[in-house]
């Protein structure tokens, strides 16, 4: 089992963060944490050092603080990102999220830095992972054209049917998360969707299969519990299949 998406740099794990990488050490095979911020990319490289070969960092800037960010922050994001990407698997957290962002320009400046990352990711020809809440289909929309890009990992996608049919038209990736554990759509989404385009995932510390905990890494193993309960399938088949995708995509 891998989990293809968390955040253990955050703040939530000040405390606990030895034993939450223990017990996912016990349980998986690799995580990708997916740096958010400018200080995040750099704790995401540190904790790359700090454990090599199983956790790989991502870099990116999460959509959330693009439309209040200074220039100054995301040019040195930018900058840093650009002298740290032989380090990374893939580039993001980026992308778009209109869920609670109804001003015009403030989607102008989610959809001009996410345009930075595709160009960027298309240029090194490396693979993005996309935060795509109530913009799904203009994600994906923006994204094409992109022809150095080999992958685009839709993560915790929560979108429609249909929308997750044009991704893997387009040969990419969809990212379950533990929100499977409890929500009927994602459940939907696990039966009918194809072993051979998902991957799992925790977004911890957010989205905790259990409730009033926060999540952790190890409880991908929820996800993947739960993709082969709706596709009644063996626990291990899921785990074994969503794990190659993952080392394809992320190339470990
Ligand atoms: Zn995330």
């Amino acid at each position: 089992m891998i989990d293809a998406h968390c955040h253990v740099d955050f703040k939530e794990f000040n405390k606990t963060r030895e034993e939450v990488m223990g017990r996912a050490q016990q349980k998986l095979k690799a995580i990708i944490n997916s740096g958010a911020s400018l200080g995040g990319n750099r704790r995401t490289l540190q904790m790359a050092r700090d454990y090599p070969e199983f956790l790989y960092p991502s870099l990116g800037f999460h959509p959330h603080y693009a439309p209040k960010a200074d220039r100054s922050v995301i040019e040195e994001v930018l900058k840093e990102i650009k002298l740290n990407l032989h380090h990374a698997v893939a580039l993001g957290e980026t992308g778009l999220d209109f869920h609670d962002l109804k001003s015009q320009e403030d989607r102008n400046k989610q959809e001009k830095l996410f345009r930075t990352f595709l160009d960027m990711a298309s240029q090194e020809e490396m693979p993005l992972i996309v935060h795509a809440r109530d913009a799904e289909k203009k994600a994906l929309e923006m994204s094409e054209g992109y022809e150095g890009i080999p992958k685009i990992i839709f993560h915790c996608y929560g979108g429609d049917l249909e929308t997750a049919q044009l991704i893997m038209d387009g040969g990419h990736l969809i990212s379950l998360s533990t929100l499977v554990c409890f929500s009927t759509h994602h459940q939907e989404l696990a039966r009918e969707l194809p072993l051979s385009h998902l991957l799992t995932e925790t977004d911890s510390p957010y989205l905790s299969p259990f409730k009033g905990q926060r999540n952790e890494p190890a409880f991908v193993e929820e996800t993947v519990k739960t993709i082969a309960n709706m596709k009644s399938m063996d626990v291990k088949d899921v785990a074994a299949v969503t794990e190659k995708n993952a080392r394809q995509v992320f190339r470990i």
